[in-house]
């Protein structure tokens, strides 16, 4: 089965969730009043559907291939990335300036979902593309914004993230690549990077390699590390391609998913040094990397709300033509569809909701992105800036953890056949997996989120945040509609759960660190579950208020289905994961006698 973009629930999850309707009204969102976000991602929902999506199985069949240093990408690949850059689509969020459209991240959001959904192995090379523009604009002089950051923004020339080294992934501190610095201003860089995504292709005439290195003077540890933006092909006066740099593909890795994205080692240097020139100020390039590695961490969570979708879309479609048994209650003649097994509709219920709150949570965090330099006050810029640093971290792994989940339940769907490959189904699981790994693994989002986000502005941004979750509960409690009062226990639980854990954290950050890193993930868990939850229900709780006007959409009745189950069944695990992080800590820590 092909994948079918939901438009109607990401708008709606746009609107409701992200505050897209309020933000309209503020003249935040003006750029996307009357129609113009349906128009936009209509479009684009085409292209991933017919464009992207039918490369997908092809890509993961064939894999890249490298010979003789040069990368070549699976069928059909190439002419799929002209057309993208044809139509415009590297440059949705991009400063007009250098050609970019300017659009609000919430847009680009609901599109990153779209061609992740489609094709993720394809997708990833934009994906990284996005961050450094970024990265760039921000932080770059303008003599290489003008020679390179149009062609960036248009898709012309890809760009990659070279951080990764063989013995400094996580940690950044054992980075051994070296820049020196040359009489003409420009540095010579020297090293090996691992895992280069796209660090080699046949796409597009250049790429734009950005390189941590560091000086022969700099500081140990990260304070000592330099951001220098490396070409492939150096850039001539007229701003054509000129002569090759010393840089090269030197191996490209064979890997459980993703086969179409080429993972590359990469070489610098061999042949005399590669010329590359600094973005940014010396020993300051960690920070410039924060800024892409910031945009990069919510696009792969929306990698794992794309891969759940399509996950689920497959085993759905399976679900309901696959007959065995009888389900209970049964009038028909002979076996039922399996879609009417309870226990099916438990898997897919829990596909469709954890699917909805990682949506709504990457949504919300792309929000409080835009809000961060859209408000027009600027106390409610820095109040947004938080959230939006708040909420990354547990957009990226929460949403990446149910990727694997989704995509794992939507091989038990299948049964045996979603073990076999010709499904598909396989396929997203495998892609999925990586999620979790790269753009700082989730373990890494939740130490950053416990011991650097909760205490932003004293632990007042992490309150105003479950104030804004207690507020859909009493809202929840108010309501004349049954099935959504029905919430308002359940997920109560759940906030004051997470509240009672934050309180945990906060304290033991002061004097306990052992024990708050003990709980990170649990505590991330438990955010994503209480931020999801409530989400859904204001997505509910919508969707009720247009019934109730006299919506007859059907898709409502889904949305309340979808919140109610995660209330009743997902979001009741909160209980467990608050008694991990606050009396779980010991039994982490004091475990010698196992592990020696
Ligand atoms: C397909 C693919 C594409 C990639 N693309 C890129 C790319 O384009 N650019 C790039 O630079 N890199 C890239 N990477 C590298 C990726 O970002 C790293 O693999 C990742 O950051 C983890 O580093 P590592 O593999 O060295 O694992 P390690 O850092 O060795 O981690 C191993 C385990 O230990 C845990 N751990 C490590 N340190 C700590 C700590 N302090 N506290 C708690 N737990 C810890 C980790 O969470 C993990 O579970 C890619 C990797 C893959 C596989």
């Amino acid at each position: 089965m092909s994948y079918r973009a939901p438009l109607a629930d990401m708008l709606f999850t746009m609107r409701h969730a992200a505050r897209l309707d309020e933000g309209v009204t503020q003249g935040i969102y003006a750029d996307l009043a009357d129609g113009a976000a349906e128009a936009l991602l209509a479009e684009a929902a085409k292209f991933a559907e017919n464009r992207l999506a039918p490369l997908n199985r092809a890509g993961d069949l064939h894999g890249a291939k490298l010979a003789d240093g040069v990368v070549t990408t699976a069928p059909g690949w190439k002419e799929a990335y002209a057309q993208w850059v044809e139509g415009g689509w590297n440059a949705v969020t991009a400063a007009p300036d250098y050609g970019g459209m300017g659009l609000p991240h919430l847009i680009n959001a609901a599109c990153t979902e779209m061609w992740n959904a489609a094709n993720m192995a394809f997708s990833l090379c934009p994906l990284l593309g996005f961050g450094a523009i970024d990265a760039v604009e921000a932080h770059a002089s303008e003599e290489l914004k003008a020679i390179y950051l149009a062609k960036m923004v248009s898709g012309e020339w890809t760009a990659t993230m070279n951080l990764t080294e063989p013995s400094a992934g996580s940690d950044l501190n054992a980075m051994r690549s070296r820049a020196e610095r040359q009489a003409d201003g420009s540095y010579r860089i020297f090293g090996q990077k691992i895992f280069i995504t796209y660090g080699e292709h046949d796409l597009t005439e250049n790429i734009v390699h950005l390189v941590l290195a560091r000086l022969p003077d700099a500081p140990a540890g990260t304070r000592g590390i330099s951001l220098f933006l490396v070409p492939k092909f150096l850039v001539n006066a007229d701003g054509s391609v000129g002569a090759r740099n010393d840089v090269k593909c030197a191996g490209v890795e064979h890997k459980l998913g993703i086969h179409a994205s080429p993972t590359c080692t990469m070489v610098y240097g061999d042949d005399g040094g590669a010329t590359g020139w600094l973005i940014g100020q010396e020993n300051k390039g960690l920070a410039c990397m924060f800024t892409m590695m910031n945009s990069a961490r919510l696009s792969v969570g929306l990698q794992g709300v794309a891969i759940s979708e399509r996950a689920t879309q497959h085993a759905l479609a399976y679900a309901r033509e696959r007959k065995q048994g009888r389900a209970p209650n049964s009038t028909t003649q002979g076996m039922d569809a399996i879609i009417h097994h309870p226990d099916v509709k438990r898997m897919m219920m829990t596909m469709r909701s954890m699917t909805d709150a990682a949506r709504a949570i990457c949504y919300t965090t792309a929000g409080a992105l835009d809000r961060s330099h859209r408000e027009s006050d600027a106390a409610a810029r820095k109040q947004a800036g938080e959230r939006n640093a708040l909420l990354t971290p547990v957009a990226k792994a929460f949403s990446t953890d149910i990727g694997n989940e989704v995509t794992s339940i939507g091989v038990q769907t299948h049964g045996g056949m979603g073990f076999v490959e010709e499904t598909g189904a396989a396929q997203y699981m495998r892609d999925a997996r990586i999620a979790g790994i790269y753009e700082g693994t989730n373990g890494i989002q939740a130490i950053d989120l416990v011991t650097r986000k909760l205490p932003l502005s004293g632990g007042a941004t992490v309150r105003a945040e479950i104030a804004d979750m207690r507020g859909t509960v009493e809202t929840l409690r108010g309501t004349n509609a049954p099935v959504l009062a029905e919430l308002a226990a359940p997920l109560g639980e759940c906030v004051e759960a997470l509240s009672r854990a934050t309180d945990f954290m906060l304290n033991a950050l002061g004097h306990a660190q052992a024990d708050a890193l003990a709980g990170a993930a649990p505590y991330l868990r438990l955010f994503g579950l209480a931020r999801g939850g409530a989400s859904l229900a204001a997505i509910a709780l919508a969707a009720h208020r247009e019934m109730a006007d006299g919506d007859k959409d059907p898709a409502h009745a889904a949305r309340i289905a979808s919140a109610r189950f995660f209330a009743l069944n997902i979001a009741t695990g909160a209980g467990g994961l608050e008694r991990s992080v606050t009396q779980g800590a010991a039994s982490v820590n004091e475990t010698d006698c196992l592990l020696a």
